[in-house]
């Protein structure tokens, strides 16, 4: 990636962003008779150049997500990433999964058997179990990922048997509402499928993570027991798409 002269102006609004959404996520979970601790905030970096990245590492962010294999591989060099935990949470292409095992802390978008299996398959290879996130399309929406809730726990029970792969939770992005009412409907929804699962103690399948919520609804999610709700715009600042 390009040099560039970091603006100081964008550094201190992302200080200022940063600052607000740790304390935005932290009364949410106090709201909702949960610990703050209980609830991680993710700053989702895809777009955003590596010195405005560093910054909010610098700043105490230790949990980052992409989107893309290819961008992701092209900054990581350039960051700040002691200690910091890295998710993969766009969507991926089988062709690309030999890349990315090995290179991030969770893939959060499993949305088929078929990714699942090159998954272990390609973690067998490295030595490793890679954790993931199954992604939800909890409002059947056509034009996204995931799958949906009512096929949900036979593809859980799927990818259980693969060895090289571990279940951590589940992911959602909810359809685009017009309110924060309609927006916990789906949270909501979320959150009974990722307890129902939890409570039948499957094997290999764990239930630690809930993540879901974004930049303009991600009290709602807190309020619905998401425990990673992932922030970029209202970190970073609009996206620039190159
Ligand atoms: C871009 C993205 C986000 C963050 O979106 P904002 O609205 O900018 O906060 C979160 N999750 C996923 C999967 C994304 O692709």
């Amino acid at each position: 990636m390009e040099k560039i002269i970091p603006d100081k102006a964008r550094l201190k609004s992302i200080e200022d962003n940063y600052k607000a959404i740790k304390d935005r996520v932290c009364e949410a979970a106090v709201k909702a008779n949960r610990s703050p601790d209980d609830v991680r905030l993710m700053a989702v970096t895809k777009t955003v150049e590596s010195v405005y990245i560093n910054h909010a590492l610098d700043l105490g962010a230790d949990l980052i997500g992409e989107n893309r294999v290819q961008e992701y591989l092209g900054k990581k060099d350039e960051l700040h990433l002691d200690g910091v935990e890295k998710h993969l949470i766009g969507h991926l292409q089988t062709n690309k999964v030999k890349q990315i095992v090995g290179e991030v802390d969770m893939i959060e978008s499993v949305d088929s058997v078929k990714l699942a299996k090159e998954i272990s398959r390609v973690s067998a290879l490295k030595g490793i179990i890679s954790d993931v996130l199954v992604e939800v399309n909890v409002g059947k929406e056509e034009s996204k990922s995931g799958i949906y809730l009512d096929s949900l726990e036979e593809l859980l029970l799927e990818i259980a048997q693969m060895d090289n792969i571990q279940i951590k939770g589940l992911m959602t992005i909810p359809p685009i509402c017009d309110s924060e009412a309609e927006v916990s409907q789906y949270f909501d929804l979320m959150h009974k499928a990722f307890m129902d699962i939890k409570e039948k103690k499957l094997e290999n399948i764990e239930m630690e993570i809930l993540s879901m919520g974004m930049s303009d609804d991600f009290e709602a999610a807190v309020s619905n027991g998401s425990n990673i709700v992932r922030v970029g715009s209202a970190i970073f600042g609009a996206r620039k798409y190159f």
